[in-house]
């Protein structure tokens, strides 16, 4: 209710027909995966609640194989405007590197009492996403011990529920997946690399990585010689 309170206060609900000020309970709210290509790539995981987006940083592909869980590490609450960014951060910034919106859509807390559950260490949730679908559970596992003047992150526990979306014994079934819920554009693309390396083969030339690989291709007499050896071996 507190957040309400200035709401409330300022109005005599005996005198005015405004509603009285009270925090709703939405039955679904919006959920987004940024899969984020900074100094290691991860899946930014982020449900809205409460006006913000409770964050956590995935450090696999989310896995479909509820034997497989995924460490998520809680980081700080970010603005509902983050959830349509797509881009790149500069390097030397915080975050530096790409960002690809990889899945989006609403979910539901399944007890109804989500930030209860939050505070406890047990979200229970449904995901409506393109990606990510069905029964979902956040755990949170117990903290290591405090550092001193460290803040310490907690880490959290992403697991698939065994239910019809689930898919047992394929936990990166979705690393196949690799572009953008909004775009259609891979990291690569979003960052500006290679832009048209699918629509033309010159494209090929053009980028410096391509280059450099092709440099060190055998010249076509040794490729003969290791083709007659591999024949006889
Ligand atoms: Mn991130």
């Amino acid at each position: 209710m507190a957040r309400l309170s200035d709401y409330n206060a300022k109005r005599d609900f005996g005198r005015t027909s405004e509603p009285r000020g009270r925090v709703g309970k939405s039955k679904s709210q919006r959920f987004v995966i940024q899969r984020h290509d900074a100094t290691r790539l991860h899946y930014d995981f982020r449900l809205e609640l409460d006006g913000v987006y409770k964050s956590w940083a995935v450090t696999k592909v989310p896995s479909l194989d509820p034997a497989t869980k995924r460490l998520a590490v809680e980081v700080e609450d970010h603005p509902l405007d983050y959830g349509t960014f797509e881009g790149t951060i500069p390097q030397g910034e915080y975050g530096g590197g790409t960002v690809q919106l990889w899945d989006r859509g609403t979910w539901k807390s399944q007890t109804g009492t989500p930030e209860r559950d939050l505070e406890k260490g047990q979200l229970k949730i449904e995901l409506s996403g393109k990606r990510l679908k069905g029964g979902w559970a956040l755990v949170r596992m117990r903290d290591d011990p405090k550092k001193p003047g460290r803040k310490v992150r907690h880490n959290w526990l992403l697991i698939k529920e065994r239910d019809d979306e689930a898919r047992p014994g394929e936990p990166d079934t979705l690393l196949a997946e690799d572009t953008s819920v909004k775009s259609g554009r891979t990291l690569e693309e979003i960052a500006g690399k290679s832009r048209s390396v699918w629509h033309s083969n010159k494209a090929a030339t053009t980028t410096t990585r391509g280059a450099a690989t092709r440099k060190t291709k055998p010249p076509a007499k040794k490729k003969n010689r290791a083709r007659k050896q591999k024949k006889s071996a």
